[in-house]
């Protein structure tokens, strides 16, 4: 039976609403309406595609930063003073915080990948209020790539129906999952970010819990408890992003600790989440086995054993990129001491023409049989989904 007290502190007046009706406590306030999420994203400015500010998810971010400057832009690529402006990267890291894009995603396309996921979604963002330093998804956008918000996230939920729909049911168990279809719905953010934005995040969590042969994936280095009241039943993967704590200092600027991440596995296990731990990227560096040694040891100590049951871990070793580099060196050379070791790296030029570097074929494989080894030693629970 409820208590009128259960009530009291809502503020909302919703007494006879719908809390009251389903019997459940009344909400807590929102996360993202806290301090902490506002220091993550004190937004300043939004630079929106007509088409996005009239949508009702633009409305919705816009009425969020009531003080935000509101800036019509024809296309949500490209933004001149926005975007590919290396020459500002000592604003680069405000920039992620102050600024929101929303637009509009005009190409859905799912991407078989095999590896991650069976499958890559169209996203609904694309770019990140954190800042790390090895990060590629600022790759094709230039430097200062704040989060994009696609607001018609109804087109993106409708496409991946249709999707699975024409998939059917796995019918061959793989290491992405036994026998659902594995969609990588972050693949260019965070998700747990983007949910201090908009309801897109929430509403891919409640699509995929309605569709019985698929899962969602993200990756993330942020924790954000209002995740927590989503109730995906199972069909949502997180994976928190996992480094050695020092490591992660240097590297995942403007991220939750790595300790945090952590101790938040087992409150989304218990909320309905499936959860998964990338331990990535894996950056060589002195002491570096040391270092993995005592975290992987840090979670056999901390984790319950029902996440442990559950848990199974991709391992990425660090790639890097020329370009990356020598933007980094302007706002962030200690970074670059570690991620940049031609000793150890071997280069090759994408597609695109962009000179990528690597670990050494003979270093990598090293790397990668070391850390194996070191699971194998400190969590042997932890199954390896894949590793490279
Ligand atoms: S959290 Fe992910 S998307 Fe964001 S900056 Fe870090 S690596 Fe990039």
């Amino acid at each position: 039976m409820h208590h009128p007290s259960t009530f009291e502190d809502n503020g909302s007046g919703t007494l006879f609403g719908l809390d009251a009706l389903t019997g459940t406590a009344a909400e807590e306030p929102s996360f993202r309406d806290s301090p902490a999420a506002r220091r993550m994203l004190p937004v300043r400015e939004i630079h929106a595609e007509p088409a996005a500010a009239e949508s009702a998810r633009g409305r919705q971010i816009i009425a969020r930063f009531p003080g935000a400057r509101l800036i019509t832009v024809d296309s949500h690529w490209r933004i001149p003073g926005l975007h590919g402006n290396e020459g500002n990267v000592d604003r680069w890291v405000r920039v992620k915080g102050e600024t929101l894009v929303l637009g509009e995603r005009k190409t859905l396309t799912t991407r078989p990948n095999g590896r991650s996921a069976d499958w890559i979604a169209p996203g609904a963002s694309n770019g990140c209020a954190m800042a790390c330093a090895y990060c590629y998804v600022p790759r094709r956008k230039g430097y200062a790539n704040p989060i994009t918000v696609f607001t018609n996230i109804d087109r993106i939920i409708a496409h991946l129906g249709r999707h699975l729909a024409r998939l059917g049911p796995k019918t061959e168990p793989n290491q992405c999952d036994p026998d659902a279809w594995v969609y990588d719905i972050g693949e260019n953010g965070d998700c747990s970010v983007d949910a201090l934005v908009s309801d897109n995040t929430a509403d891919l969590v409640r699509a995929f819990r309605q569709w019985p042969t698929a899962k969602a994936s993200f990756a993330t280095k942020f924790v954000n408890p209002d995740l927590l009241a989503l109730d995906p039943r199972g069909r949502t993967r997180v994976r928190f992003s996992l480094m050695p704590p020092d490591d992660a200092r240097l590297l995942d600027v403007r991220t939750s600790p790595v300790a945090e991440r952590i101790a938040a596995a087992a409150d989304f296990l218990d909320a309905g989440y499936e959860v998964h731990f990338n331990l990535s990227p894996v950056v060589i560096r002195p002491n570096w086995r040391e270092a993995w040694a005592e975290l992987l040891r840090h979670l056999d100590d901390v984790l319950p054993e029902r996440v442990k049951r559950q848990a199974a871990a991709e391992v990425i070793m660090l790639t890097h990129n020329r370009d990356l580099h020598e933007v980094n060196l302007g706002w962030h050379p200690r970074a670059e001491e570690v991620l940049w070791t031609p000793e150890l790296q071997q280069a090759k030029r994408s597609e695109n023409g962009a000179l990528n570097v690597r670990y050494r074929n003979a270093v990598k494989a090293e790397a990668v049989r070391t850390l194996r080894a070191l699971i194998d030693t400190h969590a042997p629970w932890l199954r390896v989904r894949y590793a490279f």
